[in-house]
């Protein structure tokens, strides 16, 4: 994809998760350049349902700006820069600090894949805990590049991350890939928190959710179609 149609698709997956409920005032989404992978395009220090294209950015694998134009950067931008630098498979990152995920960073409730939209979440969902490289009284934001460091050592080869008093990280191969894993990390975690209160909780098991994340893999282009959608509708 060139870059001119990537960066438009990049404005919709913001506009996208706003509308889904997955970002707010805060979060951000990128996507890694597609012509050098060693920099990666992230909007400015904007909310994510008012982004257009001029806010897009391009930044180094340091999480320095390449052409900055006076545009302010967001303060955590360290997240994606570190995952870059050591994730090659990863083309897509998400950070939100969506409502349902936030008790499972809080407790010892591991969240866990329930639904066949969330088999991604299989295997052991990583926590981070900003205390561990960051001592006991940060601002709890990936500040500074040793913390995007920590967090992406953390995150491993996962496709989700929790951050414990924060919030989450989604990773994926493409930037629909990732606002899917964003989106239905968050249904899972609210549909575990309301699951959880019924009684013991029936889990896929890790042969199922392979099975389904494969499935649904095939059908990328069927919900990020429909909420594109919903977000020109919304905008009228
Ligand atoms: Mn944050």
């Amino acid at each position: 994809m060139n870059e001119r149609d990537l960066i438009e698709d990049l404005v919709t997956a913001n506009h996208i998760l706003y509308n889904e409920g997955v970002v707010d005032g805060f979060g951000h989404v990128s996507v890694r350049h597609p012509a050098r992978p060693d920099r990666f395009l992230l909007s400015r220090s904007i909310a994510p349902g008012n982004v257009k294209a001029e806010d897009i950015m391009e930044f180094d694998l340091d999480g320095n700006a390449v052409d900055a134009r006076g545009r302010k950067p967001y303060l955590e931008r360290f997240i994606h820069s570190e995952v870059y630098r050591v994730r090659g498979d990863v083309q897509s990152v998400v950070h939100n600090h969506s409502p349902a995920v936030i008790p499972f960073g809080v407790t010892n409730t591991p969240l866990r894949p329930l639904s066949h939209m969330s088999g991604f979440l299989a295997g052991n969902v990583p926590n981070f805990e900003i205390r561990d490289a960051g001592g006991p009284a940060t601002d709890m934001l990936i500040r500074t590049p040793q913390l995007g460091v920590a967090f992406a050592r953390t995150l491993g080869g996962a496709a989700f991350a929790l951050m414990r008093g924060h919030g989450a990280v989604a990773v994926g191969d493409s930037i629909k890939q990732v606002v899917y894993r964003a989106i239905y990390a968050e249904m899972n975690a609210r549909l575990q928190s309301e699951a959880l209160r019924l009684g013991d909780i029936n889990f896929l098991n890790d042969a199922e959710a392979a099975g389904a994340d494969a499935a649904n893999y095939a059908n990328m282009d069927r919900p990020w179609e429909l909420w594109k959608m919903r977000v020109r509708k919304n905008a009228v």
